[in-house]
């Protein structure tokens, strides 16, 4: 048998508010605590963005990232555009307007974010090295037209390139096109330098391969901090441009001095 209760039922009615509250409390403090925890993560991302952290060398791209086709890409991201023009209270009835959300989702996929797609990867053709040229050769001031993955604002500036032939040479606009083909994604500078140094490297089965970028961020020199004349340099030096010598006859021969 059981024992008998220690509370009559008129104390747990009395009690029964108290608890509930009790409960209620602990409940809203356990909300509180997660949405704190959610803010901060969107505060670090927010810091991540601004002080423009790259967090690895390989694009950050989904395997189902070419699922769509660019035509079904094209229509979802017009519709996406079209909602924050409308959100922002412009009157997309305006004739000056109208087309703004199919010209900016045809500019995404096929030109300014076009280089995300591996298909569209300049061909790695290179020749036999028949002058048997075995010293640097740089190609320098190659535009770069980039877009900063963290604003989505342009990254205007040049890239300066070197190797050293082991046996094979790449045509000079192969180089041009290597760079243009990264710089057509969402990007860190960082990674963008890191990643044509890679695909020379494999093209031309060498590690003697350099890159300087120095390049303007509108994300800099428009809003934030505003500052119109900072550029940023970045280099990656592999194999033989790791020697101070030959580091040095490269940054010799760039002279950097950008303009733009
Ligand atoms: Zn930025």
């Amino acid at each position: 048998m059981l024992p008998p209760s220690r509370y009559t039922t008129a104390q747990i009615k009395k009690l029964l508010p108290i608890v509930m509250t009790f409960l209620l409390l602990i409940f809203a403090l356990l909300i509180v605590f997660e949405q704190m925890k959610i803010d901060n993560t969107q505060e670090n991302y927010d810091d991540i963005g601004e002080d423009h952290v790259g967090t690895s060398t390989e694009t950050p791209i989904r395997i189902d990232a070419f699922k769509a086709s660019d035509k079904e890409k094209i229509e979802l991201i017009k519709e996406d555009v079209r909602h924050i023009m409308e959100t922002l209270g412009l009157d997309l009835t305006d004739d000056s307007l109208k087309g703004t959300p199919n010209r900016v989702a045809k500019m995404f996929v096929n030109e300014i974010f076009g280089g995300l797609n591996p298909r569209k990867k300049p061909k790695a053709s290179t020749f036999d090295n028949k002058y048997k040229y075995g010293e640097m050769l740089v190609e320098k001031n190659i535009t770069v037209y980039s877009t900063c993955e963290h604003h989505l604002l342009p990254i205007v500036g040049k890239a300066h390139i070197a190797y050293i032939s082991n046996g094979s040479v790449v045509g000079l606009s192969k180089m041009n096109r290597i760079v243009d083909y990264f710089a057509k994604r969402p990007q860190v500078q960082e990674r963008l330098t890191i990643q044509i140094v890679k695909e020379l490297q494999a093209v031309l089965k060498t590690e003697d391969v350099a890159c300087v970028i120095d390049a303007k961020h509108l994300c800099v020199n428009s809003r934030g901090i505003r500052d119109i004349e900072s550029s940023t340099v970045t280099s990656e030096f592999g194999g033989q441009f790791k020697n101070k010598e030959t580091k040095r006859e490269f940054l010799d021969y760039i002279k950097l001095d950008t303009k733009f």
